[in-house]
């Protein structure tokens, strides 16, 4: 059995964390299985580094902070190999250079499009473990690149994919992924199962768990995920292809804060304005998220869109920029998502109102609605993020089993 096991910064944030790992692998390796170790940078080593380059330079030039990430992530596989040889256990460590995991160009955020496996073969038929650093890649010109923050997931599900292991554990300081993030919905209970796609969603959302890219990853190679902490023995979730019989209703409730509600009053109403509006904001490299464009009336509308908090004032600056057809543009940041995800949802009528039924109950007004097909999402006032949380977790009995 092959088995792919990637360990996240708080994993090996020290001596003992990293002894801990190193055992945890040696374990699986005196089973008979080959071993492959993905490492983040150890800690907070990643924002450390950020912290020195911009003291430096507050702008520094991409391909040289890839250079400088690249040495994080290699200073724990040269530890980690370290210890496991303290512990009498043959290891290697491998760089993205050294592996080759190529990827597309852009430096911060690289894509991985192939990993050549051959090297790692031949190290594990040496019967080594093998240590390889996640996050980086390398890209046509042999430069290092990144594959953006939490890259080290999607460098495990690559690998996994590409050795066709038999399991793809990601081991993080949480037991697994919850029903609500535990700090703020008392009764968050873990989940055994999630479906890609509810993962997917909830990642995007802001769990935080998974770099959502090796979710996608992980669904598009059908890799079946373990997340589980490196800290316990806790079975953890499963993230896979749901059959139909397992598909929740609801599997999660998530909280997004880092939002900012922008609102474009008496808009002229006629065709073209939705594309001219959003192909500026398109533009200027600005994501929007929810969009609700009111119903026309005296040859005016109104549109309001939700983008991230630090977007918010670049937003309204476009708009104000280009545009004269209209009469006011109005930034809120005082406001936050709250969603519910859950695979059943499909073929279920009557979940979105059970979540407006919970909000009514806390007397919490909606100021706008988008859905998809597994996920419901409304904007609230910011105030009432933890008490909408809570409320809707304890409509769709998600604490209890
Ligand atoms: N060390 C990188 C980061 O902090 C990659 C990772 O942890 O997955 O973002
Ligand atoms: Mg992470």
């Amino acid at each position: 059995m092959l088995v792919v096991k990637k360990f996240g910064g708080t994993s090996v944030a020290n001596k003992e964390r990293i002894f801990n790992v190193a055992n945890r692998c040696v374990e699986e390796y005196r089973k008979g299985n080959d071993v492959v170790v993905v490492l983040s940078a150890m800690g907070k080593y990643t924002d450390e580094l950020i912290d020195m380059a911009k003291d430096i330079n507050e702008n520094p030039p991409k391909r040289e902070m890839d250079m400088l990430f690249t040495i994080g992530e290699q200073m724990s596989v040269a530890l980690m190999a370290m210890a496991m040889n303290k512990l009498g256990v043959p290891a290697v460590s491998l760089n993205a250079f050294q592996v080759a995991m190529h990827t597309t160009s852009v430096y911060g955020n690289a894509r991985l499009k192939r990993i050549d496996s051959e090297r790692i073969r031949h190290e594990l038929e040496q019967k080594k473990i093998v240590i390889v650093t996640g996050f980086q890649g390398i890209n046509k010109f042999d430069d290092y690149t990144t594959l953006g923050r939490g890259g080290s997931d999607t460098t495990a599900v690559a690998l996994a994919a590409a050795l066709n292991a038999d399991a793809c554990e990601i081991y993080t300081d949480v037991d697994g992924v919850y029903t609500a993030d535990p700090r703020k919905v008392k009764d968050a209970r873990k989940l055994d199962v999630v479906t890609y796609d509810e993962m997917l969603e909830l990642a995007t959302l802001g769990a935080g768990v998974l770099h959502n890219r090796s979710v996608e990853l992980a669904k598009k190679y059908g890799v079946t995920l373990v997340v589980r902490s490196s800290l316990n023995n806790e079975e953890g979730t499963i993230v896979k292809e749901g059959s139909k019989m397992e598909k929740m209703l609801v599997s999660g409730v998530a909280g997004d804060t880092d939002t900012a509600r922008i609102a474009i009053i008496g808009l002229k109403d006629e065709p073209g304005i939705a594309f001219k509006l959003f192909n500026a904001l398109a533009k200027s490299n600005i994501n929007v998220d929810m969009i609700l464009q009111s119903i026309g009336r005296k040859g005016t509308k109104d549109i309001s869109f939700t983008v991230s908090e630090e977007n918010a004032d670049e937003a309204a600056a476009v708009i104000n920029n280009n545009f004269d057809n209209f009469e006011s543009v109005d930034v809120n940041k005082n406001v936050a998502k709250v969603s519910i995800v859950g695979a059943g949802m499909q073929t279920n009528a009557g979940v979105a109102a059970k979540m407006f039924e919970a909000l009514y109950d806390e007397n919490i007004n909606i100021r706008m609605i988008s859905t998809s097909e597994i996920r419901v999402t409304v904007l609230i006032d910011r105030e009432n993020t933890e008490r909408a949380m809570n409320a809707v977790h304890d409509k769709f009995s998600l604490g209890e089993r």
